[in-house]
């Protein structure tokens, strides 16, 4: 029989592991709710055999790695990168539960990405119980992706340095479930205005309108997008002034910024940073810079997702490659130069939107494919 036929007679201990995962909520913003469902994952991967390490935070839920030695090889590390934290605050699983029917599973973060945890589990059970060969396996689990990564960024640098791959296991590319070789890095900056208060009525001529250089810094900061260099820059949020009959003193911007290259990250992190204000009196500071570097389609990139391609036929899966605006860890190992497979979640679509579902065929297929990279990888 067929790895992934094998696999799919699993496929209701599988559900029964994510519907536990996915009824456990876990917002990146409440601690004590991801730090919840962390505890489990330790016992679970405990049980598996692996040794946690346990890095505990204060903000954000206790970060864990469970690492596996290897079985008939030596060789480098792997390692396989999920995040537990997901955009959807306490309380949604019970207007959005988790369901299954026919081939859909849907509930809060089942496509980004606890599904790939579920698959995780699976595959290093799987791998134990028949004795498979593997590289030593590192599993990281993050709890703060969804917020940037501000904490776990140099964790996910150490481990990747020491790793011969990188898997990430971020959801594929809708509707087709495409590998990602090509990621955006973004960029998040936040635009502060000072001008001088006035009345509105009696005196306008002494005041200098936060609100007015605010405009002028909009339509600048818009004016360095350029759709044919995949360089977008979005002004999101806008704030300032207190009242209509004001000249406003104070007024602020939320920025976002979205990059295919590193060379224009760079020039364009220095033109938002660079920014200075039109109007006479008006003071403009930016605070901000890259969040996470563009995943550019490298070589290492081209040669990690073709290794994956030929895994893949071994057992009768055509993978496909696509390029993303969103960014994830994947971004940072990328950059390292460790060869990255990123998008190896789980096919559906609808991530951090009310409609989001896996495909459980396309659970069943991935969890073979995880197990097939490994094995061979
Ligand atoms: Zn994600």
């Amino acid at each position: 029989m067929s790895l992934i036929g094998e696999v799919a007679r699993r496929r209701e201990a599988l559900l029964e592991s994510l519907r536990e995962i996915v009824t456990l909520e876990s917002p990146s913003t409440d601690k004590a709710a991801v730090d919840r469902l962390a505890r489990l994952l330790q016992e679970r991967c405990r049980g598996l055999g692996a040794e946690v390490t346990v890095y505990p935070q204060a903000e954000y839920g206790d970060l864990m790695v469970a690492s596996w030695p290897a079985r008939g090889r030596d060789a480098e590390p792997l390692l396989v990168m999920t995040h537990i934290d997901t955009v959807w605050p306490l309380g949604t699983i019970e207007r959005r539960p988790f369901v299954v029917e026919d081939d859909v599973a849907r509930g809060p973060g089942v496509f980004d990405m606890k599904a790939s945890v579920a698959m995780m589990l699976e595959a290093v059970r799987w791998l134990d119980e028949r004795g498979l060969e593997h590289r030593p396996i590192r599993w990281l689990i993050n709890t703060e992706e969804e917020v940037g990564s501000p904490v776990s960024r140099p964790l996910i640098e150490e481990l990747a340095r020491q790793s011969s791959y990188v898997l990430c296991l971020e959801p594929p590319v809708p509707p087709m479930g495409a590998l990602k070789t090509s990621r955006k890095g973004v960029g998040i900056f936040t635009v502060r205005i000072r001008g001088r208060a006035a009345h509105a009525g009696a005196d306008p001529e002494k005041g200098v309108s936060a609100i007015q250089e605010l405009a002028n810094q909009i339509q600048y900061l818009h004016s360095l997008t350029d759709f044919s260099l995949g360089t977008t820059v979005n002004v999101g949020v806008v704030g300032g002034g207190t009242r209509p009959n004001v000249v406003a003193e104070e007024a602020w911007a939320r920025v976002d910024l979205r990059v295919a290259t590193m060379s224009e990250a760079e020039r364009v992190v220095a033109a938002i940073l660079g920014s200075r204000p039109w109007l006479p009196g008006a003071e403009v500071t930016v605070e901000g810079g890259l969040n996470r570097p563009p995943m550019e389609r490298t070589p290492v990139i081209v040669a990690a997702f073709e290794r994956a391609r030929e895994i893949g036929r071994e057992i009768g899966l055509e993978l496909t490659e696509a390029a993303t605006g969103g960014a994830s860890d994947g971004n940072f190992t990328a950059a390292l130069g460790v060869p990255t497979i990123d998008g190896l979640g789980c096919p559906g679509d609808g991530g951090h939107a009310e409609h989001e579902y896996i495909r459980i065929s396309g659970l069943v297929e991935r969890t073979a494919l995880l197990i097939a990279l490994l094995h061979k990888l």
